[in-house]
């Protein structure tokens, strides 16, 4: 496996891989990887022929108050991993070399990006779309893989392919869980044991929400409602029941819906959410 650390080195090493008729699949993330990150590492790898992971704190995607300068990085064991899976190439730019200090340019999504976490986060989907589309530009991938856990990004990232004309197969894979139905998130290391009992309260909520609409529940409000009562152990930023693609609430499920969360557990704010097809969709 090579590691690349500028966007020169990672074009050079893809224009060799589409000179070769490769297809390469792109895992984009910010590091301090976990199975939710493997499972989505395993399939670009299964589905091409050169897998690439991408390993970058983006500073655009943090507000001032946000975690950046704690997150987690553990670079080293990363790559252990990457190499153990069969990645061909981890892409590790410099943030200096992304954002020099006389960058201007951004991509900004509408509609899709403006409700759930682009409400509580209005500067989140402007950094990742732009830190995406240079990712994008450097690796040239066939396929991006993005995971559920993060189901309003892969909306977003689908919209912005296609209103920009971007020839790249977008992925969502599963969200991986812990045993106990914690989604796993690099966020989880800040939890103490006492919060990290509390935030099963998100995983818990979704759950007896999917139990209801499995029984034939189509009231949006009803079912938010039952899911902020289970969510009284944590601290709710949102809970909202929106279509899977527009991102726009629903009021009575007719269509294929997400059920997305959001909560601070103590000072750490996790998300989760359910997609639900009901029997009957058009
Ligand atoms: P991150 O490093 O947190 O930005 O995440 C990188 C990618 O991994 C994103 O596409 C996430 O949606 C995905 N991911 C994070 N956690 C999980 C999980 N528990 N299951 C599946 N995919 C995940």
């Amino acid at each position: 496996m090579i590691i690349l650390n500028t966007a020169q080195e990672m074009r050079d090493w893809s224009t060799r891989a589409w000179a070769k008729g490769q297809q390469i699949g792109f895992v984009p993330t910010m590091g301090a990887l976990h199975e939710g990150h493997a499972s989505l590492m395993r399939a670009a790898v299964a589905e091409n022929n050169g897998a690439v992971l991408s390993i970058f704190v983006n500073p655009a995607q943090f507000a001032p108050h946000e975690d950046f300068g704690r997150y987690p990085r553990t670079f080293d064991a990363d790559c252990a991993l990457a190499d153990d899976l069969g990645v061909a190439a981890v892409y590790a730019p410099a943030a200096e070399a992304m954002y020099p200090p006389d960058y201007s340019s951004y991509v900004e999504v509408g509609g899709v990006s403006e409700g759930l976490c682009g409400a509580s986060r209005p500067h989140f989907y402007r950094g990742v779309c732009t830190v995406v589309t240079k990712l994008f530009n450097a690796v040239k991938p066939h396929r991006a893989y993005f995971g559920q856990k993060d189901a309003q990004q892969t909306a977003v990232i689908r919209r912005m392919v296609r209103d920009l004309d971007m020839d790249i197969e977008i992925i969502e894979m599963p969200i991986v869980r812990e045993a106990d139905g914690l989604a796993m998130s690099s966020r989880n290391r800040y939890l103490s044991p006492e919060e990290r009992e509390r935030a099963l309260a998100l995983s818990r909520s979704l759950q007896i929400a999917r139990t209801a609409m499995a029984d034939g529940e189509r009231d949006a409000d009803t079912l938010i409602t039952q899911v902020r009562e289970a969510l009284e152990p944590v601290r709710v930023d949102y809970v909202a029941l929106v279509d899977t693609v527009t991102m726009e609430p629903v009021t009575t499920i007719k269509q294929p819906v997400l059920l997305a969360i959001a909560a601070y557990v103590g000072n750490t704010r996790l998300i989760d959410n359910i997609k639900f097809i009901p029997p009957d969709a058009h």
